[in-house]
């Protein structure tokens, strides 16, 4: 069996990048940006005042208090067509450019105004005070957001000042998604008396969508080998066709034949990690192809291991990796299995710090547990026990920074 390190990299070499695509930027959250964005303009555009207040200069108020001509304002959205010369100054508002001649803004809690055209400034101000000067943030021409970068709200603000009401993103990995079992039925239908409800296509889907995938579902297909054939068919062309359950070592576990039925070949079948040993990772033509256990956990876990990771560089991301923290761990985390071990795990912050217990669980078809969990803790193959108060690694699930505090 290959070692998770050795897997990962064979599935991340297999990854071609997708073609880019432009769309409109109020479409594009989530999207990875395929463009080095320059602004179009020095930012700020302008000397802008950051406060409500007087522009002035700074050595006209060094001895402060003292008194100024008020020979204008300038309101925010205006260009200013005075001056301000020695012993001068001008009413200006945030965002506001700062008037030539002026050298500083002093804000307007401490001024007092003498009359209409007449203001004390309280105290002095150092040259520049209050001013965000032109280009101090951004210069014409540099790049303010760099290809590969998810587009969040932040980012979505900087495009904004760069003027892309368009951007360039990568085309939205395809991915079929097929979930194997006779013993599966839909979420609508009602389970006989053996059957289970499809859990792992919801929740694979649901992964998928927020590693930027646009999913085709397969729907559910029986143990039978021609039927599996079939199925998997109606999921190509796809960049990815990932299918749930069947690659167990039992009697029914008959995706793998019915992926070689159809051409595919494998770089790996088994990967020394728990949960998820058995993993099949190939490609069928252009697509590739992974088959995750079945076991509903463990389909979560290696999909965020190892789909996730290759959609996001398919897409170009930079960032592939969960976050990686070390963490306290408040309870022991047993490992009998011998492989390197990912196991889900409660993350909290408490007195600064990064603690973590394992979340109580009947095992990898407890969901209801999977769902307390917000991290993965590491632990490697050849620890058996990882003891309370060690410190360990641990990946951060997207759901981290929820925690309502309830009991374990
Ligand atoms: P398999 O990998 O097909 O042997 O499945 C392992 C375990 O996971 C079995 O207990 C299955 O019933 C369960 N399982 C497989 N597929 C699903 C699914 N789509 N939803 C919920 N449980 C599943
Ligand atoms: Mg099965």
């Amino acid at each position: 069996m290959i070692s998770f390190e050795e897997a990962l990299a064979i599935v991340l070499a297999e990854v071609t990048p997708l073609p880019a695509e432009d769309m409109a930027l109020e479409e594009a959250l989530g999207r990875v940006l395929a463009e080095d964005v320059a602004s179009d303009r020095d930012l700020p555009p302008f000397d802008r005042a950051a406060m409500d207040g007087y522009a002035l200069r700074a050595a006209d108020v060094a001895a402060a208090p003292a008194a100024l001509d008020v020979v204008g304002e300038v309101r925010a959205g205006q260009w200013p067509d005075l001056v301000v010369g020695p012993g001068q100054a001008a009413r200006i508002m945030t965002g506001a450019p700062v008037p030539s001649g002026a050298d500083a803004v002093q804000q307007v809690e401490r001024t007092q105004p003498l009359d209409e055209f007449r203001v004390t400034i309280l105290a002095a101000v150092a040259e520049g005070a209050h001013v965000a000067p032109r280009g101090s943030e951004a210069r014409a021409g540099d790049v303010v957001l760099a290809r590969g970068r998810v587009i969040d709200p932040s980012a979505t603000a900087v495009l904004a000042s760069a003027g892309k009401d368009r951007v360039r993103v990568a085309r939205r990995p395809v991915l079929a998604l097929l979930v194997t079992g006779d013993e599966i039925v839909e979420v609508a239908a009602r389970p006989a008396p053996g059957q289970i409800r499809n859990t792992n296509g919801p929740a694979v889907a649901a992964q998928a969508r927020l590693a930027g995938a646009d999913v085709r579902l397969l729907g559910v297909a029986p143990d039978r080998q021609d039927a599996l054939a079939a199925a998997l068919r109606e999921g190509l062309p796809a960049d990815v066709l990932v299918v749930s359950g069947g690659v167990s070592a039992g009697d029914y576990d008959l995706v793998e034949p019915a992926l070689l039925d159809l051409g595919a070949t494998f770089l790996f079948t088994r990967v020394a990690i728990k949960p998820g040993a058995p993993l099949v990772f190939g490609h069928l033509g252009k697509t590739l192809v992974f088959g995750l256990p079945g076991n509903p956990v463990s389909a979560q876990v290696t999909f965020d291991l190892f789909v996730r990771p290759a959609l996001l560089r398919m897409q170009g991301a930079r960032v592939l990796e969960r976050p990686r923290v070390s963490v306290e761990l408040r309870a022991a985390f047993k490992n009998r299995s011998g492989r390197k071990t990912h196991m889900p795990a409660r993350v909290r912050v408490e007195g600064g710090r990064l603690v973590a217990w394992p979340v109580r669980s009947m095992g990898s078809g407890d969901l209801a547990a999977h769902a307390r969990a917000n991290a993965l803790v590491v632990i490697e193959a050849d620890r058996e026990e990882a003891t309370a108060g060690e410190t360990a690694e641990a990946l951060l699930l997207g759901s981290f920074l929820e925690d309502d505090g309830a009991p374990l």
